[in-house]
């Protein structure tokens, strides 16, 4: 049997093609029909040929869908049950899982900690971006949801935008009545910046270069735009806010545009690119002994690096700085399953709704134009949801 999928082509190409269906594996294993999946930022890196990312995967590691088919061995789980998945494939009982740190399981994915759907090095599992899914472990790794398709944007989002975006306040220790600084206003920094509201935050910066991003963070979030081309954001916060903020959250990683080099005529040239400019700018603006979150992307081997050290992911970060400011730094990709449960029942009550950030919500067959248009960051294409 096959069925359509996303498959990476080789830079800045993708296609629909038939791919094998996905087969249960193993007695703990659902399948799902997917309903939704979503393009995330990461799946640019490979997608800019960025990362060691062969052509032939299947992209999607933000699926939601309805179960079909039950291993002999999952016993919470039935045909027909909705289920989200986190992008994190996880065990549930290795050493890093049963302390929470299911971004970083030594099961799933050997010789390496964490494994996700679709995703370059993160183990053998197939994307979502297709018509049907595998889920490992899935008593572990699928997290039930109310029948029916209320919520179907904000739920999608669960997979892992909206956790992600939480989990850099948490790296960052925010606490309410606190200020934060939150570097990025993509889909990530967006739920970051919308997850500081939601925790009481009493000022949020956010800063970005794309406007209708901005007017998301301003609107949705209730945060003060600061806009990196219009001048150093670390001076912008500090003018607006009358010296340095309490914590702050990398939401770009290593492609993150130096506000010094020269638009040109392509804003998004790679020659922009200065990995560790974020991190700087962060110790910069960030108080002395306050606390730094970065989910952000940063890797140990990037292909079109700006520079041999930066292609090895060793970056020039002001470490001086940092000791001498005292500050602390959490990074690292997000244990979906801290949070999801949680922020699923936000959504269920209604006191949280983070589909304001999806943008399109389309056929899978258009996914091709979508990758495109996000990798361009056109104006209005934040989140762009597939549905096959
Ligand atoms: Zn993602
Ligand atoms: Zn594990």
């Amino acid at each position: 049997m096959s069925m359509e999928a996303v498959v990476y082509k080789g830079p800045k190409e993708v296609a629909i093609e038939s791919v094998d269906e996905p087969e249960l594996e193993h007695p703990n294993d659902v399948l799902i029909d997917i309903t939704t999946s979503a393009i995330c930022g990461s799946d640019l890196h490979m997608y800019e040929g960025r990362t060691a990312a062969e052509p032939g995967i299947v992209f999607g590691h933000e699926n939601m869908g309805i179960v079909t088919d039950v291993g002999e061995g999952v016993t919470t789980l039935e045909e027909g049950d909705r289920v989200v998945a986190p992008f994190n494939v996880a065990c549930g009982f290795c050493t890093n899982c049963e302390n929470g740190y299911t971004g970083f399981c030594t099961t799933v994915n050997p010789g390496f900690a964490g494994g996700a759907y679709g995703y370059v090095a993160m183990g053998p599992y197939t994307g979502g971006q297709a018509e049907r899914l595998r889920i490992p472990y899935a008593d572990f790794n699928a997290l039930q949801l109310p029948p029916g398709d209320e919520h179907e944007d904000a739920f999608a989002l669960l997979a892992d935008i909206f956790p992600t975006g939480w989990h850099g306040t948490e790296l960052a220790n925010l606490r309410p009545g606190e200020s934060i600084a939150i570097f990025g206003a993509g889909p990530v920094g967006l739920m970051a910046a919308y997850s500081a509201k939601i925790k009481g935050a009493a000022e949020i910066y956010s800063v970005d270069r794309v406007p209708s991003r901005l007017s998301l963070a301003e609107e949705y979030c209730d945060a003060t735009p600061i806009n990196f081309e219009e001048g150093d954001p670390v001076e912008q916060i500090r003018d607006a806010h009358g010296g340095e903020v309490d914590k702050g959250v990398d939401a770009v990683g290593y492609q993150a545009i130096d506000p010094e080099t020269d638009p040109g005529s392509d804003a998004y040239d790679p020659a922009r690119e200065n990995p560790a400019i974020v991190l700087n700018q962060l110790i910069q603006v960030v108080r002395p002994t306050g606390q730094l979150g970065i989910p952000g992307l940063y890797v140990p081997s990037d292909p079109g690096a700006p520079d041999e050290m930066a292609a090895q992911g060793r970056l020039g970060i002001d470490f001086g700085k940092l000791f001498e400011k005292g500050q602390r730094l959490g990074t690292g990709q997000c244990n979906v399953k801290q949070y999801n449960a949680r922020l699923r029942d936000l959504i269920i009550e209604g006191r949280a709704d983070p589909s304001f950030v999806v943008s399109q919500r389309v056929d899978l067959e258009e996914a091709p134009q979508m990758y495109q248009a996000f990798d361009k960051r056109e104006a209005g294409v934040t989140k762009v949801l597939l549905e096959p």
